[in-house]
């Protein structure tokens, strides 16, 4: 009994744990889930990333290198013109159709190289052919630039000629290097001149050096003697860049910079909207003997896998499946308890059953023997008398005889009579109608009559009658008849199972009680039997052939008590004897 309970304690707290392991598990398992589709989102939206930027540079990089080529082409026909004009490069120009070919180039020129002795001569010169034509600024310098052609000749460009670059800082240092190193040069940030307006005309300018024909140009010196002048292209950089980025969909955006991420070297920036960027990152472009700077971050079109919301969503999602899983779990491992438990539950009922058909069988076995017994004796005697009376045996007929047989008549009947007695008890339990009809009863003179009643047995088994140790006077409101009937059957115990020894019965009063108690030195009860004795058909492993009886002598008695709200008690030592105790209410 103990066991079970402790054995069931032990089942639940192990479902117990093994519910939090499974809660664990499955919440470990979502948040890996979670972070590791996050992370991986993440990562996609970096390498898309990567890419978009890398592309941009593609574009830009591109871009320039086409521009570089406009002046290569450019350069290669001033270089091969037989006599190179103004005007020709001009046509030049215009019918290579560069600026249609290459949105976002504002100009392509040529600027010339000027001596100082040279200067008013080829101002002469060149007025002939451009009206106003002076080189600008003003000033007297050892050698000079001069913007001998733009194009396209709009209004901005023509404010250009003239103009000697070389006189300024940033754009010297890019026509020295382009000399120097004999390639297309980028400038740093310039305020470009045409049209004035300085702010609008943030750019740089590209050029490519123009040496005379056939020179030699090893060392640095025969390049810087062998020059004659710069194709070169003044570029806007708002414009340049809004051309180039307006020719397909920008998902980042993009801020450059010439040098440093210094605002002064600060060039064009695609998108100022609000935006607060997840990704950016900044990324340096060699272009043509410049370093730019190109800082990025997302545009809200950017197409981000990762968001926060997704990550819920992951992690609710898995939340629900778990607790599903969970739930399902949960119910078939009740329906699987509550299957065990009906099975062991059936197992029971079967074995119950099984137990009832065999006590059914005993019952049987048992009743038709404790029938048979007082029935053969009865057809014995009747028997002895057929023949005495055949053989006119006037010896049997002696009233001694007669006597005799009619006690063993009456013996027998009576045997019957309680045996049928006690089964019409159980039938009338059974259907709840076992009657009480009390009313005062001495208990002492009850014991007395009853002890008379079976003064044969006791004589016969014992050959001396109990010993009464009484309390005085104890009178109650019982069932006569029925107390008198569990008197009688724990007296007919007692001599049946008491080895024939000496039996004492007691009468005691305790705190509103009378007690009775029946004890015997007999073969005693099995402690695993002590309780059993109660039950129906109940023999404690006795046999009808050992010592006669139906199992029903303490059922019934318990049955009275239990009616009288009083209850019998057995204490027993096999081999020693027992004690039946008594209760019942005053
Ligand atoms: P029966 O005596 O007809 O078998 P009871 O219900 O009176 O039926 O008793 C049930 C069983 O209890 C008996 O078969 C016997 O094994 C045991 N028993 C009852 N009284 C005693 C006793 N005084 N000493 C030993 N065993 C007893």
């Amino acid at each position: 009994m103990e066991l079970g309970l402790n054995s069931k304690d032990l089942s639940n707290s192990a479902s117990f744990a093994g519910n939090w392991i499974l809660i664990f598990t499955i919440l470990v398992t979502t948040i890996i889930i979670t972070t590791y589709t996050s992370l991986k989102r993440s990562e996609e939206d970096h390498l898309r990333f990567n890419y978009e930027t890398d592309m941009i540079l593609q574009i830009v990089e591109n871009r320039m290198n086409n521009y570089e080529s406009a002046l290569i082409e450019a350069r290669a026909f001033v270089k091969n013109s037989k006599k190179f004009s103004r005007k020709e490069l001009e046509l030049f120009i215009q019918d290579t159709e560069v600026f249609s070919r290459l949105p976002g180039l504002q100009g392509l020129g040529y600027s010339i190289m000027i001596k100082k002795e040279q200067k008013n001569q080829f101002e002469k010169a060149m007025r002939k052919d451009f009206g106003t034509f002076k080189i600008w600024p003003k000033g007297f310098r050892e050698i000079y630039s001069s913007i001998i052609v733009l194009e396209p000749q709009d209004w901005r460009n023509q404010t250009a000629m003239g103009f000697d670059m070389y006189n300024e800082s940033t754009r010297k240092k890019a026509m020295d290097q382009a000399t120097e190193e004999n390639r297309a040069i980028l400038s740093e940030k310039v305020f470009l001149v045409q049209g004035g307006e300085r702010a609008e005309l943030n750019g740089f300018l590209l050029f490519l050096p123009h040496y005379k024909k056939d020179a030699k140009l090893v060392t640095v010196t025969d390049r810087k003697n062998a020059l004659l002048g710069f194709t070169y292209s003044p570029l806007r950089a708002s414009e340049l860049f809004g051309a180039l980025f307006s020719e397909f969909k920008m998902m980042v955006n993009v801020s450059i910079y010439s040098q440093n991420e210094d605002t002064s070297n600060h060039y064009y920036t695609f998108s100022q909207n609000g935006y607060k960027p997840v990704l950016s990152s900044v990324k340096k472009l060699n272009l043509h003997g410049r370093e730019w700077i190109f800082k990025f971050s997302d545009l809200p079109q950017f197409p981000r896998s990762s968001s926060s919301l997704k990550d819920f969503m992951v992690f609710t999602t898995g939340c629900l499946i778990s607790i599903l899983i969970y739930v399902i779990f949960h119910i078939t491992r009740r329906q699987m308890h509550l299957a065990h438990a009906l099975a062991i539950e059936k197992e029971k009922l079967l074995q119950r059953e099984k137990e009832h058909v065999q006590t059914r069988d005993d019952f049987l076995s048992i009743a038709s023997h404790e029938l048979k017994t007082p029935l053969t004796s009865l057809k014995l005697h009747a028997q002895i008398m057929q023949r005495a009376i055949e053989r006119k045996d006037t010896n049997q007929f002696k009233p001694e005889k007669i006597s005799a047989l009619v006690h063993q008549v009456d013996e027998q009947t009576n045997r019957l009579t309680r045996l049928v007695d006690d089964m019409l008890d159980i039938s009338r339990i059974r259907s709840g109608k076992l009657r009480i009809e009390k009313g005062l009863v001495d208990l002492n003179e009850l014991i007395m009559d009853v002890i008379d009643k079976l003064k044969p047995q006791f004589m016969n088994s014992i050959h001396e009658l109990p010993k009464t140790i009484f309390k005085s006077n104890i009178k109650g409101h019982w069932d006569r008849f029925r107390i008198e009937q569990v008197l009688n059957n724990l007296l007919t115990n007692a001599i049946k199972y008491g080895n024939k020894k000496p039996i004492i019965i007691k009468t005691l009063q305790e705190n509103n009680k009378a007690k009775i108690q029946v004890i015997d030195q007999g073969i005693g009860i099995a402690p695993g039997n002590l309780e059993k004795i109660f039950e129906r058909f109940e023999r404690a492993g006795m046999t009808a052939r050992e010592i006669s009886g139906l199992g029903l002598g303490l059922y019934i008695t318990n049955q009275i008590i239990k009616a009288h709200g009083g209850k019998i008690t057995v204490k027993s030592i096999p081999e020693k004897g027992s004690t039946f105790t008594v209760e019942l209410p005053l």
